[in-house]
């Protein structure tokens, strides 16, 4: 008997080499990750660092319809980080590659690999303003005034 589908959120962001390919093609392959259905993709958006390091960064984010437990989404996710030649030579260093599932349904979970929802999604306009095109109901106007001081432009 396979799982109910649950609808969630994957931030994408990259900064290094060619991050606008990278995120595009990043979409693919959380499109493609087994039994997992794109439900939509936001525009790409353009991003000063953030409590990060290096050039700017290609944001993104994904909802998607999914059977996968959300330690095998995360899995799965961190495959496609590594598969992208992700590094961590310290904390919140420049990344090919970021993945972070940002909410899985309502669950609510604290453990050492995994935090949902994802702890600072509230304080990133990098993931509010690409949720907000895509569920704009999500996202509340206080949220956007909350981050509106950080630098975020859609691309075309
Ligand atoms: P980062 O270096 O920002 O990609 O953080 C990755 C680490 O955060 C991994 O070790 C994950 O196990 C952990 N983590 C905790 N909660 C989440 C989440 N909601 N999405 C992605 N990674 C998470």
């Amino acid at each position: 008997m396979s799982a109910t589908p649950v609808m969630a959120c994957v931030a994408l962001g990259a900064n290094l080499g060619d991050a606008v390919a990278t995120v595009q093609q990043a979409l693919r392959d959380v499109a493609a990750l087994p039994e997992t259905r794109l439900l939509k993709a936001s525009s790409l958006y353009r991003s000063a660092p953030y409590e990060a390091q290096g050039p700017d960064f290609i944001n993104a984010v994904a909802l998607v319809y999914t059977q996968l437990s959300p330690l095998a989404l995360l899995h799965a996710l961190q495959a496609l980080e590594l598969q992208c030649g992700r590094e961590r030579p310290f904390k919140n260093a420049p990344r090919t590659l970021d993945l972070d599932i940002i909410f899985y349904g309502d669950v609510s979970l604290d453990t050492p690999e995994l935090t949902l929802p994802h702890p600072r999604w509230q304080e990133r306009a990098f993931v509010l303003q690409p949720l907000a095109e895509v569920w704009p109901e999500r996202v509340s106007a206080v949220q956007l005034a909350g981050v509106k001081d950080q630098a975020i432009q859609r691309m075309a």
